[in-house]
């Protein structure tokens, strides 16, 4: 495991960063609407949705922040430390923050305990509004961090999305992006394929479903991949997946997730982990990069949680 694992591993966290930066200005648009005023989003844009300087992060690199330092401070996956880091930053007033999120925080916030309020909130939220993809866009330091355990990897995956996103697809998206993230980092080849030799057996319908289109993908079969990216769980797993897995360059794999309009955030964020994953940091643009404020201290978390 030389560099090459520590360029994967920065790849992942400033990956998530661009995405999600790069997607915030057109947040909630649909494609046509973004394609028409800015033609291909391959600039960090000013104002936009939540009108913001160039190059700000959102919810998604925040959220994901909290578990690398929590990580990086305890050498280890401490659920109440991550828990209170998530709701210190609501209490900091952000710009952007997901519902269940708010919701399942602020029953924290109350003095519920970590592992009851995500699960008492699912029970109180209605299908349709219960499986966001507020979990999956945050889990990516654990990949790195768990790279070599894929077992406590795909554990730990579930009980940190369960803070928040208790729903069984939740659980299971962030621990089959993981393990995919884990095999990227550590140059398995078949890196989704082997996870669904492994654990498919084990994910809900609707998770196994929509990953079979991206495995037909890189077999090189025709597909549609067009469905609305509305926040669901299952679609961003989709989109980050699809266009982090087959897009010839990271900055392609970023930029089309964005292109396809809604959540453009996090699937930009959920596609640059995985593209900074099997690309490396290098590989992103540098005009990107230097855009993000956070882009020091990504790194060295990135170093960090390699070395821990
Ligand atoms: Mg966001």
């Amino acid at each position: 495991m030389g560099s090459d694992c520590h360029s994967r591993a920065r790849g992942i966290l400033l990956g998530l960063a661009c995405g999600d930066a790069l997607g915030r200005p057109v947040e909630f648009q649909g494609p046509e609407r973004i394609e028409r005023t800015h033609g291909r989003v391959t600039e960090m844009l000013a104002h936009g949705t939540h009108g913001q300087p160039a190059g700000t992060i959102t919810d998604d690199t925040e959220m994901a922040l909290c578990i690398a330092r929590s990580l990086a401070e305890y050498d280890t996956f401490e659920p109440e430390d991550v828990a209170a880091r998530f709701v210190d930053w609501k209490q900091s007033g952000p710009f952007d923050i997901g519902i269940m999120t708010s919701s399942a925080l602020q029953r924290i916030q109350n003095g519920e305990s970590w592992d009851e309020a995500g699960q008492r909130e699912w029970e109180a939220s209605m299908e349709g509004s219960n499986a966001g993809n507020g979990s999956l866009m945050r889990c990516a330091p654990y990949a790195i961090a768990y790279r070599n355990d894929p077992a406590e990897l795909v554990e730990i995956s579930r009980q940190s999305s369960a803070i928040t996103h208790a729903d069984l697809r939740c659980q299971w998206s962030c621990a089959l992006f993981n393990r995919t993230l884990a095999n990227l980092m550590t140059d398995v080849e078949r890196p989704l394929e082997t996870v669904l030799d492994d654990i498919g057996s084990k994910l809900p319908d609707d998770v196994r479903n929509v990953v079979e289109p991206v495995t037909a993908a890189r077999r090189g079969e025709p597909v549609d991949i067009s469905l609305e990216n509305s926040g669901y769980v299952v679609t961003t797993l989709q989109t980050g997946l699809y266009h982090g897995l087959t897009a010839e360059t990271a900055e392609d794999a970023i930029v089309d997730a964005v292109m396809m309009g809604g959540d453009t955030d996090t699937i930009g964020a959920v596609t640059g982990a995985v593209a900074g994953a099997r690309f490396g940091a290098g590989a992103l643009p540098e005009r990107w990069r230097t855009a993000i404020d956070e882009a020091d201290e990504l790194r060295r978390l990135a170093t960090d949680l390699i070395e821990r």
